[in-house]
């Protein structure tokens, strides 16, 4: 909700939700941030391509990058650390994009602290790229705060945060105690790779889907992280089986302080036997080098050697269950949903006392369908539930306001699918048929005093209330309606 006082929206400041015109906060003006931002990205980016491109050596570097994105991706499964997303789109997105600068001319080896100090910078332009991208969207405000400019969350990007947040992506140390789910996930690829795998694809995803689902939705976020990851879908084109993939890496050995690398024509045998497809699909779909870039750069050839990233291709692992077999993994999901609607609301009400009558239909006009009714004293709540979840590209606006119009949808009675909307029951005729035919379901008029709607999501809406229906995530439902009071009844005592 904006300020009370003057209506400005609200930014998060720190630990601290405020008002930037009652506090005197001088923002700066977007338009002017946002240009300054993209100027400086340019000069730094173009610093760093001048020095790289004139001293090191091309090829020695992208092997260090891909040495630095296997330390990254071995520590996040060895020291219970956090997905650093930024850090392993930079790594991805530097591989792919040196690889093909055609205006390298230096000779010198690279260090592993310099590469290491290349990707951090590399990741300081990406989150400068995404400061810029949330002001572009209308999520933040700017700040000049010593001489660098901030992005303020706004109140439009709250729900967003809090679905991250619920959907376990965070930034750094909150989610270090979830990283230990992730060390089962490990022992399965790495135990059983001989012979038959311990899970089938979908086993697999029912298992591990939360995790599946975070990579997923963190790794095809926007347009950055799309132009490497995206790359992956030619996966999807080829059928390529993520379990074989992973079975061919995990052939070769892991060195303790290298990258393992083979000859060209040794992997192409390999990953012929083990993925059963020709030699000319595993150069095409496999073997990333200055020749193919159109291939995800996860084996990338140089110099005729092909360098086996065994934790990173695992992470791509998880990641491709959601790409490769996107419809056994949407299938999970609306499995997922139909659970929420069916049980997961219901628990919550129950467990704060209320009584609660679950899937409601009219018997005589079966389009009427009533997810949930919950009562507690004098107050009922009839109540809609939506288990939409995280999806990609969900920092959009546009996703955002897609959320928006079906939360409407459900209370004006039209459903979205293609854009184009179709009549359906909406919430408001629901509540007319609950108050002209409770007696059915042995509830009489004359027992409540408040009858009201209300929208359950599994994520944290854009809006709180539309025509007079609360919308609420699942999380706040028990903070909401806990000892049987709902904002309204707190009027009627
Ligand atoms: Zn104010």
């Amino acid at each position: 909700m904006p300020c009370q006082k003057c209506g400005s929206v609200l930014i998060r400041f720190g630990a601290f939700t405020v008002c930037p015109y009652c506090n005197c906060i001088t923002l700066l003006k977007k338009k002017k941030a946002i240009f300054d931002l993209f100027k400086n990205e340019q000069e730094i980016e173009s610093n760093i391509n001048t020095i790289i491109r004139n001293n090191l050596d091309k090829n020695k570097l992208t092997i260090k990058l891909c040495w630095e994105r296997e330390k990254f991706s071995r520590a996040f499964f060895q020291k219970y650390q956090g997905l650093d997303t930024n850090e392993f789109l930079s790594s991805n997105l530097l591989i792919l994009r040196i690889t093909k600068d055609n205006f390298f001319s230096g000779k010198r080896n690279v260090e592993e602290i310099e590469a290491k100090t290349i990707v951090d910078a590399f990741k300081r332009i990406i989150e400068s790229k995404e400061t810029r991208f949330l002001l572009m969207q209308g999520f933040a405000e700017p700040l000049q705060l010593f001489d660098k400019i901030h992005a303020l969350y706004n109140e439009h990007y709250f729900p967003i945060l809090s679905t991250y947040e619920d959907n376990d992506i965070w930034e750094q140390p909150k989610a270090k105690e979830k990283i230990k789910e992730y060390l089962p996930l490990l022992l399965t690829v790495t135990e059983k790779q001989q012979g038959s795998t311990k899970y089938s694809p979908k086993e697999f995803i029912k298992e591990f889907y939360p995790t599946i689902h975070q990579f997923y939705c963190c790794f095809v976020r926007n347009e950055l992280y799309n132009e490497v990851f995206g790359l992956l879908n030619n996966y999807s084109k080829a059928h390529l089986n993520p379990q074989k993939l992973m079975n061919l890496v995990n052939s070769y050995p892991m060195n303790e302080r290298q990258l393992y690398h083979t000859s060209l024509s040794e992997f192409i045998t390999r990953a012929q036997k083990y993925l059963d497809i020709e030699p000319k699909k595993v150069r095409e779909l496999l073997i990333f080098s200055e020749k193919n870039t159109q291939a995800f750069p996860i084996f990338l050839a140089v110099n005729g050697r092909v360098y086996i990233s065994h934790r990173a291709t695992f992470l791509i692992y998880i990641l491709l269950h959601a790409i490769v077999y996107k419809s056994l993994f949407d299938e999970e999901t609306v499995k997922r949903s139909k659970e929420f609607e069916k049980q997961e609301v219901k628990s919550i009400f129950q467990s704060i006392g209320w009584t609660y009558l679950p899937n409601k239909t009219d018997r005589k006009k079966a389009s009427i369908e009533i997810d949930g009714i919950a009562t507690f004293g004098r107050k009922m709540v009839i109540i809609e539930c939506k288990g939409w979840k995280l999806k990609p590209f969900f920092e959009y606006k546009m996703q955002q306001d897609h959320i928006i119009r079906d939360i409407k949808g459900i209370v004006d009675g039209e459903k979205y699918t293609h854009r184009k909307p179709k009549k359906i029951p909406s919430l408001l005729q629901k509540i007319d048929f609950v108050k002209a035919n409770m007696s059915t379901w042995g509830l009489n008029n004359k027992d409540f005093d408040i009858i009201e709607g209300l929208i359950v999501l599994r994520s944290f809406p854009p809006i709180s209330e539309y025509k007079g229906i609360h919308v609420l995530s699942i999380k706040d439902v028990a903070k909401e309606f806990g000892s049987g009071t709902s904002t309204k009844a707190n009027d009627n005592p």
